[in-house]
């Protein structure tokens, strides 16, 4: 497609929100740009095998997924789009910067491998010009540092996941999988499913918690029968599921061997006299996720804090952010699921039609917000029910490192906050460096936050959150990208 097309939406991601979003937007009659960092759809929920190679994975490419029938109907009706002329997909692409004046949007892109730059058909879709914007950007992993989790074979409990799906590649052969929320479950009997041995789920919260919401779980019978299926592979595989239960360190030289986990209580302190030592050679660990917001805030969206703790874009009850033009769905309103993304995808879709002056469907807006509230409900259950313990930071030792990149310490975080008197994690990001390095904060960002709070007795806001998340550059870039800007060749 040239440079010059201007699209009437241009939607970036192509996860369940994204993919959803743009589907329902060409069918409205827009035309419509998908731009995803992926090679190929699906995002996080729905990574799957190298779709040119099928052949070549022992097993299927809907293995292990759920909710495959309506990807594979929103991947149908995808190419139909394209065939029909109303959409382009550009994978492979991540969106670093967008300008954005009175009527358009500029995305500016980069190749994901970096495979494609001196392509010339690959220039011409560097940049992306649309009247409207759906961000559908999902989440990652959200982190907790503890002793020896810089140890090789200790993971995030979703890029366990993501190797399983886009690989089905086991990460181990005796694995512990920790941290809280329902997440673990479906690593844990993925895991065991392709043959690895889960010596234990560690869930730092209590089951009971959950009985606070069932009305909540009763409203979402999907989940409820998802839950169902975990259960009998823990019960086909034995899998112990700890509640109350953390992983209080990682041993190991070279590669995990050994893991101690410990009882905690409710705020999540370790309970003496409660450690016990397992073997292990994998631990993944899974504290929820953390919306990507880097393009939302770049934007001038507005923020806040979410049931969670953390940093969310804001939408109205149509998903139209704070800036005209610019409409969120999926996990960048929060964390909610891949169900709810689909349906925030779709609402954004018919959202931005209507304001784009096509035919209103009222009906299928009105039931797409029920739906919406309906899970939304649900999510705040789920997140009440699995919260990251309050005292977790109690569980750090002085030399444990927060943030990887830049080798910041505990003890250097707390010495800058009491010594030096920082008292917000902006401050100490710019004295003692956490944050700074390579994933700008992706991965210690939450941590640092819940740190800094602790140490200061003050809980963190959106302004304590919004500088962590904020990244002029969205993502890894040449400098010629940047020069190119600088020379206004786009
Ligand atoms: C590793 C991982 C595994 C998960 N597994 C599960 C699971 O098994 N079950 C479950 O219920 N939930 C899972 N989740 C939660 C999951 O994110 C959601 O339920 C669902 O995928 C959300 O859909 P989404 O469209 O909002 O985001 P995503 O699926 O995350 O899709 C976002 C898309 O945006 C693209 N993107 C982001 N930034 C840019 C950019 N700057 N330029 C171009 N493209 C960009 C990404 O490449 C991605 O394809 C997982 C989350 C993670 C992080």
């Amino acid at each position: 497609m040239a440079e010059a097309s201007v699209y009437e939406l241009a939607v970036i991601g192509a996860g369940p929100a994204g993919l959803s979003a743009a589907v329902a937007a060409a069918e409205r009659g827009l035309t419509v740009a998908l731009v995803d960092a992926g090679a190929q759809t699906g995002g996080q929920y729905w990574r799957h095998p190298d779709e040119r190679h099928l052949d070549a994975f022992a097993r299927p490419e809907s293995s292990g997924h759920h909710h495959w029938s309506h990807y594979r109907d929103l991947r149908t009706r995808l190419a139909r789009a394209v065939e029909g002329g109303r959409l382009v997909h550009l994978p492979g692409r991540q969106v670093w910067r967008i300008d954005r004046d009175d009527t358009l949007l500029t995305l500016r892109t980069t190749p994901t491998s970096g495979a494609d730059a001196t392509d010339a058909a690959a220039a011409s879709e560097r940049v992306v010009r649309a009247e409207r914007l759906v961000l559908a950007t999902g989440a990652y992993d959200r982190q907790l540092p503890l002793p020896g989790w810089t140890t090789p074979g200790v993971m995030a409990a979703g890029g366990v996941q993501a190797l399983l799906k886009a690989n089905q590649v086991t990460a181990g052969r005796r694995a512990v999988v920790a941290g809280t929320g329902p997440f673990l479950l479906s690593v844990a009997a993925g895991l065991a499913d392709a043959g690895v041995e889960v010596v234990a789920v560690c869930d730092a919260n209590a089951l009971s918690r959950w009985a606070a919401t069932p009305l909540r779980a009763v409203q979402e019978p999907g989940k409820l029968l998802e839950g169902v299926g975990y259960a009998a592979t823990f019960v086909r595989h034995r899998i112990p599921l700890r509640t109350r239960t953390v992983v209080a360190s990682v041993h190991g030289t070279g590669r995990v061997s050994h893991v101690t986990l410990a009882k905690v209580d409710a705020r999540g302190r370790v309970r003496p006299g409660t450690g016990r030592t397992v073997e292990a050679d994998l631990v993944a660990l899974g504290w929820g996720f953390t919306p990507q917001l880097e393009l939302a805030i770049g934007l001038g969206a507005q923020t806040r804090v979410d049931v969670d703790s953390s940093l969310i874009a804001v939408a109205d009850a149509d998903q139209r952010s704070s800036v005209p033009g610019v409409y969120l769905a999926g996990e960048a309103t929060g964390i909610g699921g891949a169900v709810q993304s689909c349906a925030e995808g779709e609402l954004a879709a018919l959202t931005a039609a209507v304001d784009a002056g096509r035919a209103d469907d009222p009906r299928a807006r009105s039931r797409l917000r029920r739906r919406i509230a309906r899970g939304r409900r649900f999510a705040v259950g789920m997140h009440r029910a699995s919260p990251v313990p309050a005292d977790w930071t109690t569980w750090l030792a002085s030399d444990t490192t927060v943030c990887r990149c830049e080798e910041v310490d505990a003890d250097a975080v707390r010495t800058t906050v009491h010594d030096l008197a920082a008292d917000d994690p902006r401050d100490v990001r710019v004295t003692a460096r956490p944050g700074m390095g390579l994933c700008q904060g992706r991965v210690c960002g939450f941590a640092l936050a819940c740190l800094v709070s602790a140490e200061t007795g003050r809980p963190a806001e959106p302004t304590d959150l919004e500088p962590l998340a904020k990244r002029p550059l969205a993502t890894p870039l040449t400098v010629a990208a940047l020069a190119a800007l600088a020379d206004g060749k786009d």
